[in-house]
This record gives structure tokens, C-alpha cells and sequence, in this order.
């Protein structure tokens, strides 16, 4: 699913920020975010952008920000947003007035939250370079049949949080926990008998500077699930981590594949946590580590508390906080991602 970069919001809430006079803390849905004093009211319609949008130049409504942290993305000038701490507050994504659409052909007064104006105002999501050992050249696109791999931020699901916590208290709902991993994402499917080696986006051709087919080789992936399973189509998702990956958090030596979903094309649909696991180890490989196989969560789960609960020591490494946690539920197919604001504010996310 696509993620609404920039949409039409109503603002739930207005909080004071203590010891500020000129900012307050403005809320839509689970996020917080910094404005000036008196610029938005409880009810409003506004225009909401997340973090990791890229907000190109030539608005005027966001010039400001351009040219106090100015940054090129694929030959653009603009600027990303990212976490910030003001006067003690977390501040997440930006919040404009509707005056932001003037220019676009968005009808003003048909505007209702949810619209996405993402396109409309030309943000994109704003994706740091990968390194050209993980990428490579396409052998084709990424399977069809196979999902993408992608989690939503809990931020955005303040409405179905509130039927989750209904169904835990009921007992009807559980959860498993994983500690959030940061490095790529790689796909290794078994289709028809073959192995495909994939990154985030394209299925890649077998090559020796390929780190992630290296690592496919290394180990033994195709022997292995054609013994295993055979007959089986079958794709094994999860994070490629360590040395040369997104700033190596984790100070590895080399690079570690961590399993966090199989998806099994004939059923289309995921293995179960048992099975999913119950596979790694026969496959020799590993699984993301667990930080809960079977979590509650009810009426205390609070946005905020979920958010807090992010933050923890990674499993990978000794004080290093962890880039956060995903929640699958157990008893059907939903999950979510919950970013640790404390590691956005140490990495710059
Ligand atoms: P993001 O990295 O913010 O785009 O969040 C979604 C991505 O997190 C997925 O596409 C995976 O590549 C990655 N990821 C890392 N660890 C996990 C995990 N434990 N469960 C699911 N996805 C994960
Ligand atoms: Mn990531």
C-alpha cells in the first residue's frame, strides 16, 4: 500500500507546549506536530505531510524550510522532513494551511480528509541512495503474485487501534512483536523451481558483485528449499543488515539476512509465525529477533504508549536503540510498524 504522504487532515486537538509561547503542539490522528502559536483550530481542515516526504521548491507555502535545510533528491532541490525535537516536544511531518494547494487544479471546497494530495503537490518519498551491490541490474520486475514488502505507521491507524484494543480486551485478538530491523529489504522466492533473488523493487540478475545473491549462495537457498520444499513456490522476505547498509547501526562486520515473512504463492497468503519460524530453522537462516510471540493489546495500548514501547535496546547490539518494533496479529491479517522516536531523533529520520 502506498503510504498518503500528503493528505487533507481535520486537526483533532491543540496542546500547549509547556514553557513555549510562540509554538503549541497540533494532533492528527496519532501524530504530533510543532506550529506556530494560533494557526490552526481543533476542527480545521489542513494539509498534513509525513516524515520522509520531499517537498520540492517552488511553493511558497513550504519555500521556507527549503532554504534553511536545502537537499537535492534525484537532481531536485527541496527539502525532507524529518523528527524534530522542539522545546522538549516531538515534532512529526508539517502542517499547512489549505493555501498550500493554490497553484494545483485541487478544488478547494470539494476537499475532504483523507484526500490524498501527494501527487497534486509534487512530494515525494524521499528514499536515501542505495549502494549499487545492493541493487543491480532487473531481470525483470519484482514478482507478480508476491507482495511488496511494506508496513504501515501505527500514527496512521488511530481508528483501527481502537477496534484492535476492543478485540484484545475480549481476548479475541493477539499479537506477535519484532523488533523493527534497519537495512533493505530483500525477497528470495523459489518460482517454479528457480530461484529469484530480489531487492525492494526489482528481481535481480545473479552476478558476483551481488551481495544479495552472494548471500542466496552463500546460504545454499535453492538447494535448500527445493530439498525442504519441494513443489513448493514459495517467497522468503526479510532485512538485509550490516556493513554497507544504511549506516550499519548493528557495527557488523558483514551482512546478516534476518526473515520477517514467507509468503506461500500457492495459498496466497503468509505462513504463520510457527511455520514461518519452524522453515528458518530448518533453512539454517535466521528470523528477526521476537520480541513477543503472543502480546495483548487492549484499552492501555495507547498510541502513546505503543509509541513508547518502540524504543528498547536493539537485540543486535548492546546499547544501540532498536529502529523500532512490528506488530502482526495472530488471529488475522493485519500488522503495523511503531518507528522509535528516539532512534529518529539520534539516525536523522
Ligand atoms: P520502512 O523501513 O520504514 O519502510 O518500514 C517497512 C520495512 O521494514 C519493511 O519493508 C521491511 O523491509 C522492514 N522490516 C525490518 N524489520 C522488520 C520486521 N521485523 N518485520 C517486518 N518488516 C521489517
Ligand atoms: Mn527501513
Amino acid at each position: 500500500m502506498a503510504r498518503k504522504l500528503a493528505r487533507i487532515v481535520r486537526v483533532d486537538a491543540i496542546r500547549p507546549i509547556e514553557g513555549a509561547d510562540a509554538i503549541e503542539a497540533a494532533v492528527v490522528g496519532g501524530w504530533v506536530v510543532v506550529v506556530k502559536k494560533g494557526d490552526f483550530t481543533p476542527g480545521a481542515l489542513a494539509v498534513y505531510f509525513e516524515i520522509d516526504s520531499f517537498l520540492p521548491e517552488g511553493n511558497a507555502s513550504w519555500q521556507f524550510l527549503v532554504d534553511k535545510q536545502p537537499r537535492v533528491f534525484e537532481g531536485r532541490r527541496g527539502h525532507v522532513l524529518r523528527t524534530l525535537k522542539l522545546r522538549g516536544q516531538v515534532s512529526q511531518g508539517l502542517l499547512l494551511g489549505l493555501g498550500a494547494l493554490d497553484g494545483t487544479d485541487l478544488d478547494r471546497a470539494s476537499l475532504a480528509p483523507g484526500d490524498e494530495v501527494t501527487l497534486a503537490l509534487g512530494v515525494q518519498k524521499f528514499e536515501p541512495p542505495v549502494p549499487a551491490e545492493l541493487g543491480g541490474v532487473a531481470r525483470g520486475a519484482f514478482p507478480s503474485g508476491v507482495p511488496r514488502t511494506d508496513q504501515e505507521r501505527i500514527q496512521n491507524l488511530a481508528e483501527a487501534l481502537a477496534e484492535w484494543q476492543a478485540l484484545g480486551d475480549s481476548g479475541a485478538l493477539h499479537w506477535e512483536v519484532t523488533e523493527k530491523l534497519e537495512g533493505t529489504s530483500i525477497t528470495f522466492a523459489l518460482l517454479e523451481g528457480a530461484l529469484h533473488v530480489c531487492s525492494r523493487n526489482l528481481d535481480l540478475v545473479e552476478r558476483p558483485e551481488s551481495t544479495p545473491w552472494r548471500l542466496a549462495r552463500a546460504l545454499d537457498l535453492e538447494a535448500k528449499l527445493l530439498a525442504l520444499e519441494p513443489g513448493r513456490s514459495l517467497a522468503i522476505q526479510g532485512e538485509l543488515v550490516g556493513h554497507g547498509i544504511q549506516g550499519n547501526p548493528y557495527a557488523l562486520q558483514a551482512q546478516r539476512f534476518f526473515v520477517f515473512d514467507v509468503w506461500d504463492l500457492d495459498r496466497a497468503s503468509y505462513l504463520g509465525p510457527d511455520a514461518r519460524r519452524d522453515l528458518c530453522a530448518r533453512l539454517g537462516i535466521e528470523h528477526v529477533p521476537v520480541l513477543d510471540p503472543r502480546a495483548t493489546l487492549g484499552r492501555e495500548s495507547t498510541m502513546e504508549a505503543l509509541l513508547a514501547r518502540a524504543d528498547g535496546e536493539s537485540a543486535l547490539r548492546k546499547g544501540q536503540p532498536r529502529e523500532g518494533v512490528v506488530w502482526k496479529a495472530l488471529e488475522r491479517v493485519a500488522s503495523w510498524k511503531a518507528v522509535s522516536n528516539r532512534y529518529l531523533l539520534k539516525h536523522g529520520g
